[in-house]
């Protein structure tokens, strides 16, 4: 009963919903932000609380900063497997090790996410010490965008979209077609967030497991094109102005239950680990007390960067790799 009520809570509570049209994606990001929000004790979510809109709609600004940066694309993702064969004992898990090891351009080549998560963590540390209410709340959404990218497998891979086995589509399948049909059904209640005693190593055991899932997601798909008839697989939907060809409802509701609800798994453990990693940001800072602690307005400037973002993505030319096509 409890859980059932805290379930309806929190699906009342998730008011934002990206406008059409939206790349995929969106909805899973700005989804495991807001339902992250939950699982901070009182005195934190009390602090949140006024902001849960902000928080949950620029769940997505680094999706669309990917648009505007080279820089930004690496930071979602890290093809763990260009380094050798599992359990990658030889990737040095500190970013100044690695850097020695394997080059900067070659980290960057190949995505830097475990780092970028730290990087991250530091700087809302130091934004909690700052009580810097603005940079807590952007620094907030940044984080879980890029702890959300790191629990999905196909992040976690050369084999991206699966271009290397003749499955290309099957990062938007997992990643956005399965929580847009089906995730308003998943489950979100996750219990609440912990401290995190150790963010280098608890970055890594996140990336490990999303890799450790990636054969699951491509065999299991492949096995599914093999068995499905062939004409059933597609449906087609209007997205705007233009009609675009979708995997089939049939389709991804059969490759969701084969995965035995791996998305919904994932997207549950993103919650909690993100809500962590901000309880922890914040204890790592002293526990500061932001009560009574508002919001400034924010600059011309900082208005200018998020108008920017919004325009280069709606022009839609990407910098950098594209996970989704
Ligand atoms: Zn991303």
């Amino acid at each position: 009963m409890k859980k059932l009520i805290l379930t309806s809570f929190f699906a009342l509570s998730f008011v934002v919903y990206a406008a059409a049209p939206v790349p995929w994606g969106f909805w899973g990001h700005q989804r495991i932000n807001n339902m992250a929000l939950f699982t901070l004790p009182e005195d934190l979510f009390g602090f949140y609380k006024p902001h849960i809109q902000y928080v949950t709609e620029h769940a997505v600004d680094p999706d669309k900063r990917r648009y505007a940066f080279k820089e930004e694309a690496p930071r979602h993702y890290i093809d763990i497997d260009h380094y050798g064969e599992p359990p990658y004992d030889g990737i040095p898990r500190k970013w100044n090790d690695a850097v020695i090891k394997y080059s900067e351009d070659t980290l960057n080549e190949h995505g830097i996410v475990p780092w970028y998560i730290e990087k991250m963590m530091f700087r809302l540390t130091d934004a909690f010490k700052e009580k810097d209410v603005n940079y807590i709340l952007k620094t907030s959404a940044d984080l879980g965008h890029y702890v959300g990218d790191a629990h999905v497998p196909l992040h976690c891979t050369e084999n991206y979209n699966g271009q290397l086995t003749n499955q290309v589509g099957i990062h938007g399948l997992w990643e956005s077609r399965i929580p847009e049909l089906l995730g308003e059904n998943f489950d979100y209640f996750t219990g609440k967030a912990e401290y995190i005693p150790d963010i280098n190593a608890k970055v890594w055991e996140i990336i490990m497991e999303s890799h450790a899932l990636v054969d699951s997601v491509l065999n299991l798909e492949a096995k599914l094109n093999a068995e499905f008839p062939t004409d059933q697989k597609y449906s087609y939907e209007s997205r705007g102005a233009s009609t675009v060809r979708v995997y089939s409802k049939a389709y991804t509701e059969k490759y969701d239950e084969l995965m035995n609800d791996m998305v919904e798994r994932r997207m549950r453990d993103a919650i909690i680990e993100l809500g962590s990693f901000w309880l922890t940001a914040w204890i790592n800072a002293g526990k500061p007390n932001l009560t009574g602690i508002v919001i400034k307005p924010w600059t011309a400037e900082e208005l200018k960067e998020m108008e920017d973002l919004d325009k280069s993505y709606k022009k839609g030319e990407f910098k950098g790799r594209d996970h989704t096509d």
